[in-house]
């Protein structure tokens, strides 16, 4: 079953932050439901080497090592890096040409491993871009790509808009 997320085409580490999200006061988790895992996966490129069950837990790891590093959570250095322990990036030459392999412990952890490497990447590159949308009862991610880093919400349509509204009906009170 194919289902729709408020929030995708973030980076990898960011995106599976947005795996999950607020509906109607709830927390949705896209991993909850059957066959998502796998459309995630491939939207991604990433392959799926192991069954659902392990692949997802490792990735959940992932994920709220991710939330923790961003969020300046109390022991997200030793989170993440515990992530990060199951594998590495061998840079090798071959044939004249420069290759990167990836090397995981377990299958099962390679999608979880490389969105906490792609993150380690992100931290480096644009750590002021990462950001939370600005309204406090959402959970969505994402990477302020806009000149002037102005970017407050994950949609203009939704956050910002109700952000918009609050603004107005604070005023008329
Ligand atoms: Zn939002």
């Amino acid at each position: 079953m194919a289902i729709t997320r408020p929030l995708t085409g973030e980076p990898l580490p960011l995106d599976l932050l947005n795996t999950t999200w607020m509906e109607q006061g709830a927390r949705r988790d896209m991993f909850d439901t059957p066959g998502a895992l796998g459309d995630w996966l491939a939207a991604h490129d990433l392959p799926q080497d192991a069954p659902d069950a392990e692949t997802t837990a490792f990735l959940v790891e992932a994920r709220e090592a991710i939330r923790a590093v961003v969020s300046g959570a109390e022991g997200a250095e030793a989170a993440i890096n515990a992530v990060l322990a199951h594998g590495v990036r061998r840079l090798r030459l071959v044939d004249g040409r420069p290759t990167i392999t990836y090397e995981v412990d377990d299958p099962a952890r390679f999608p979880g491993w490389r969105a906490a490497a792609t993150l380690l990447d992100l931290l480096d590159t644009r750590p002021d871009r990462i950001r939370k949308c600005a309204n406090p009862n959402c959970i969505l991610w994402y990477l302020d790509t806009t000149r002037n880093g102005s970017r407050r919400w994950h949609s203009m349509e939704t956050c910002g808009n109700r952000a918009k509204a609050k603004r107005f009906q604070d005023r008329h009170a």
